[in-house]
């Protein structure tokens, strides 16, 4: 959440700076603003909405050195004096941030001699950077003092109006450095330097780098660290739009090739990772929304391909079970992003007691990635839509992919998937969407629908749930079939469409039965599955792909909640209140 990007270079950084915040602008889009450095002096300019509204380009100073900012709320409504960068009482200094001050409260008692425009907690660095340069202090010692002072998860950039370095920190948020000729980027995220360069930096916690003519790196005491950058294999083609009106079509239909890249990986690695679960005692994966729903379906995964038990939790409850971790405990930590703080956090934890970590993620050089002993990268190609679709069928088939190599059969697992993919690749036609767009129609005048499922499929009924709030606003919600006459049958009406996840398996039939129960009571039945049946007001076919049939079960429900919010003239790439990489807890 929050997107920052800064330039030092020879062109126009003011430019590339507008430019890098509109394709940041899914890490969070309430409001945004920029710094530009002058000579000396420092200009700010912020606003409101959308920076993707914006087109006034002409109407700010050129500069060589400017960094921005684009907003996703924690601290302060969203208001123009709330957006960043914040600057200190003389507005010499300007800061940009990602993540919480947790001591901020007792910070701004401290700085009470101060004059603080906005509500944030960000504005504290500003001020007590300006009490260090009052001191004596060097910018960039000055910064590095303040965030020493800091509590919580950040990444931090400042400029001066009187110093040439740029100084960027960070400490459990994500910050990357792109490096170009003569010239760097400062980002939370690739793509949004990705066209100027794929040579980067990952910044570790407690690095601080200073930034002006050169690089340099120290730690948060001042002692030198080495960084040294790695090509990154993401292409600008990847990262755009490429002909489609929305990031989430895109990436949706993308689902014909990513599949079988997710399963294209290095076998040593896929066995090196399976024989950790096979060796640990005690198995947890954690993920947080979508990929909690991955990890809960890699549990029934697992249970049915490998018989294994595997205990999902979603990663803000995993202290409930800090007490049952052991060194022989090993942690699945299922991310998009690999910035989910309370993932992270578990990580942290799990850590110090001596458990093994490994990341299913789909950024290179994410913290997650590089916490964890092993990783399995998910090789989706940036996701830029806030919620998840690609990706979350590439975790879904990676963790089929290790049920299948804890048993041995690797192979059979590659072969499974790898026929789902090319399968993926024929349903997803024109056709299939212009059926699934005629559904959307109906849809968009309900305020509630449900989703059901069993076994396998009841994980996928919640993430179908998921889907169809955030991004057509539907209050949905998903029920395992069997649950059903324990309460949520109550809420069907006449008419109350409601989605049923029926694949050839052996719930095949409980399951119609449930979906008949509902329409007994005046339910509009919309079934997925390989076979048309009688009870189905509305069929959405699927390919029959027996254990991966979570895989395809959801394709449908991620278009259904696409075409929706079209038909509800939401954005469906970034909905209200959300925002990408959640890196604040
Ligand atoms: N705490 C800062 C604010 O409210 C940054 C929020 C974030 O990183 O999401 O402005």
């Amino acid at each position: 959440m929050c997107g920052i990007i800064g330039y030092i270079g020879p062109r126009n950084g003011t430019e590339v700076v507008i430019d890098g915040l509109k394709k940041l602008e899914y890490r969070g889009y309430d409001s945004w603003g920029i710094a530009i450095k002058g000579n000396p002096s420092l200009s700010v300019h912020k606003q409101v909405g959308k920076i993707s509204d914006f087109d006034d380009l002409a109407s700010l100073p050129p500069s060589s050195v400017a960094v921005g900012h684009t907003r996703w709320a924690t601290n302060g409504s969203v208001t123009k004096a709330n957006a960043h960068p914040h600057t200190c009482c003389r507005g010499k200094v300007a800061v940009v941030h990602n993540g919480i001050i947790e001591n901020f409260q007792e910070l701004k008692q401290e700085l009470r001699s101060h004059h603080f425009v906005s509500e944030t907690d960000t504005e504290i660095i500003a001020h007590l950077i300006e009490d260090n340069l009052s001191a004596g202090m060097h910018f960039k010692d000055a910064v590095t003092n303040a965030l020493t002072r800091l509590e919580g998860r950040f990444a931090v950039v400042a400029v001066s109006a009187d110093s040439k370095n740029v100084v960027a920190a960070r400490k459990g948020s994500p910050l990357v450095i792109g490096i170009g000729k003569d010239e760097y980027f400062i980002a939370s995220d690739i793509p949004a330097f990705l066209e100027h360069t794929r040579d980067v930096i990952f910044l570790d916690d407690g690095d601080v780098a200073t930034i002006s003519d050169g690089i340099s790196f120290t730690d948060f005491e001042g002692g030198v660290v080495h960084r040294e950058p790695v090509e990154i294999t993401w292409n600008v083609e990847q990262a755009s739009l490429n002909g489609h009106e929305h990031y989430m079509i895109k990436e949706i239909l993308e689902q014909r090739s990513t599949v079988g890249l997710a399963v294209d990986q290095d076998d040593a690695k896929v066995l090196k990772v399976a024989k950790m679960i096979n060796e640990a005692y005690g198995t947890f994966f954690i993920g947080c929304g979508t990929a909690g729903k991955v990890g809960l379906v890699g549990s029934y995964i697992f249970s049915t391909v490998a018989k294994k038990h595997v205990n999902a939790v979603v990663g803000s409850e995993f202290p409930s079970y800090h007490d049952f971790l052991t060194p022989k405990t090993l942690l699945v930590c299922i991310s998009q992003s690999g910035e989910t703080a309370d993932t992270l956090e578990a990580i942290e934890v799990a850590k110090k007691k001596g458990c093994k970590v490994v990341s299913i993620v789909n950024v290179m050089g994410s913290t997650m990635l590089r916490m964890s002993d092993e990783y399995i990268l998910c090789n989706s190609g940036p996701e830029k839509a806030v919620c998840s679709t690609k990706v979350t069928t590439a975790q879904i088939a990676l963790l089929t992919l290790l049920a299948y190599a804890c048993v041995g059969r690797l192979e059979e697992g590659k072969r499974l998937l790898n026929s789902v993919s090319l399968k993926l690749d024929v349903m997803l036609d024109g056709q299939y969407l212009d059926e699934i767009r005629f559904l959307a129609k109906k849809l968009a005048g309900h305020e509630s629908m449900y989703i059901i499922g069993r076994g396998l499929n009841y994980p996928m009924a919640l993430e179908g749930a998921i889907k169809m709030q955030e991004v057509p606003y539907i209050h949905a919600e998903g029920f395992a079939g069997g649950e059903l006459k324990h309460g949520p049958i109550a809420l069907i009406e006449d008419g109350t469409p409601c989605i049923a996840l029926v694949a050839n398996d052996g719930v095949k039939n409980e399951i119609l039965i449930n979906a008949l129960e509902i329409k007994s009571r005046g339910g509009f039945i919309i079934g997925i599955s390989p076979k048309d049946n009688d009870i189905f007001d509305f069929w959405i076919p699927v390919p029959d792909v027996a254990i991966a049939s979570p895989i395809v079960n959801i394709i449908p429900i991620q278009l259904l909640s696409y075409f929706t919010a079209l038909e509800k003239n939401c954005d469906p790439d970034k909905p209200r209140n959300l925002a990408k990489s959640v890196t604040v807890k």
